[in-house]
């Protein structure tokens, strides 16, 4: 996959973009520290989103010895893993379930994912507003009903549970009638996400240095590694890829992750009044059923988010013009669910990519000598890319354990057919999912 010689990235994270929750964290970052010179190390990492972090996080632990350097070309917190809508799902699942032991395993990862961040936030105290309130999948009309069924079926078939939440039950929670049933699933929790992505950056290991602001332009092969910055080079025995989407820069899982752009926007926090309007809930997160649906969050601090709106990411930028339809689609959104709030301003707009699989694959383990990657996808990809990457870190120190098997059982992330081919199937899907959506 990775081929010998050297390797430019020929597209680059963009360290302009807006990202609400970055620029609403109570406290700013102190100024990053970028590549300068030559640094020499055990283990670079590059990438420091939720794969990344948890890599790093676990080698160190592991290899007490060995140093690590965690690279990424923005700050931690700015990427897909701080500007998300902050659901780390112990489990999703939408329409029929393809393969229920697949299902099973991804759950399994999911859920441990969870169980880890969990974990680190308490006995690190990171503050990042972390609740276990749960998920509702809403439903607005008859359509979205007949998904809920759906829904609570595969969670039966997972030996799973959840509650139904009826009409007059769900208004007196939300403060609106729009939705007509929903779903509650628990174990799930919500976080502010840049807060999480920053926490855990602020409290790895002694044996993690970070450097951030430093894009990887060219990776050359041999021993040491090569990766070259702008204002300086890292030198390391061994490398884990965790850049997402921009792996394929660096001929990782070229045409096997479809890169995909979603968008949110962040309001102010609410005024007192302006909370009297919402139900009884002091914070909740919904998730549609409806694919094209809109996922909406009722923050700790009193913000409303809303996350809708799709675009094929090939450019891995977000495309001028994204950002206004994407607004005008919130604040749509909000108008029909609190018309009472709708004129509340958005204090940021903003898109990031994550990536999708035809198969529901993984991108996940050696791809050349010294050379490893893991890529986040599909479903619940901040709670099962934290336990993918905390596996990748045992698997390359040779730890054994249930869940790495479970990890490298599922089937890698097949073949895609290149552009023009695929530009035009997504955007074929993309347009059907909004056609399709009532919301
Ligand atoms: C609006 C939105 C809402 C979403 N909501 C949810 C949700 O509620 N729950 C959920 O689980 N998922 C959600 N997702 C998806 C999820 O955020 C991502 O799939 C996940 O965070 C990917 O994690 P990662 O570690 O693989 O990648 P990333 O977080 O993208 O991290 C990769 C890092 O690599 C760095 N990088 C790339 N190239 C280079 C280079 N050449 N040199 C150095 N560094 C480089 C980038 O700067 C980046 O920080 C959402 C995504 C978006 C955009």
């Amino acid at each position: 996959m990775f081929g010998h010689g050297r390797r430019k990235t020929r597209t680059l994270p963009s360290a302009s973009e807006p990202n609400g929750w970055y620029e609403t964290l109570s406290t700013p970052p102190p100024a990053a520290r970028p590549v300068v010179g030559s640094i020499a190390c055990d283990w670079a990492i590059v990438g420091a989103g939720a794969c990344g972090l948890a890599a790093a996080r676990r080698l160190a632990e592991l290899r007490h010895q060995d140093t690590v350097a965690l690279i990424d070309a923005s700050r931690i917190g700015h990427g897909a893993s701080g500007r998300n809508a902050g659901f780390m799902l112990n489990h999703n699942t939408h329409g029929e379930i393809k393969d229920l032991e697949i299902e099973r395993r991804n759950a399994a990862l999911c859920a441990a994912g969870v169980d880890y961040l969990r974990r680190l936030v308490r006995e690190n105290q990171i503050e990042c507003q972390w609740s276990d309130w749960g998920r509702l999948y809403v439903a607005a009309d008859d359509a979205g009903g007949t998904h809920l069924s759906e829904l609570a079926g595969n969670y039966r078939r997972l030996d799973r549970t959840c509650s139904w939440v009826e009409p007059d039950r769900l208004r007196d929670m939300l403060g609106t009638a729009f939705y007509t049933r929903a779903i509650h699933a628990a174990g799930s929790a919500l976080v502010q996400p840049a807060a999480l992505m920053v926490g855990l950056g602020r409290t790895l290991p002694a044996n993690v240095r970070v450097y951030e602001e430093s894009p990887v332009l060219e990776i050359s092969s041999g021993t040491p590694l090569r990766l070259t910055c702008a204002r300086g080079e890292v030198l390391a025995r061994n490398l884990i890829l965790a850049n997402s989407v921009f792996a394929e820069e660096m001929g990782v899982a070229r045409w096997r992750v479809v890169p995909i752009a979603t968008y949110a926007s962040l309001t102010r926090p609410l005024r007192l009044e302006e909370r009297s309007r919402l139900g009884s809930e002091s914070e909740f997160g919904l998730l549609p059923v409806d694919p094209g649906g809109s996922t909406v969050r009722l923050t700790r601090d009193h913000r409303l988010l809303l996350r809708n709106s799709f675009s094929y990411g090939r450019a891995k930028r977000i495309e001028p013009g994204a950002l206004d339809r994407a607004e005008r689609r919130h604040r749509k959104a909000l108008r029909r669910r609190w018309p009472d709030l709708g004129d509340v301003p958005f204090v940021s707009t903003w898109g990031g990519l994550l990536g999708f699989t035809r198969n529901d694959g993984t991108v996940f383990g050696r791809v050349a000598d010294g050379i490893h990657a893991v890529i986040s996808s599909d479903a619940g990809p901040v709670a099962r890319g934290t336990a993918a990457g905390m596996l990748l870190a045992e698997q390359v120190c040779g730890v054994r354990s249930t869940l790495l098997d479970i990890m490298v059982s599922l089937p890698g992330a097949g073949l895609l057919p290149p552009d023009p081919v695929l530009r035009m199937v997504v955007n074929r899907r993309l347009r059907l999912i909004e056609s399709e959506c009532s919301e």
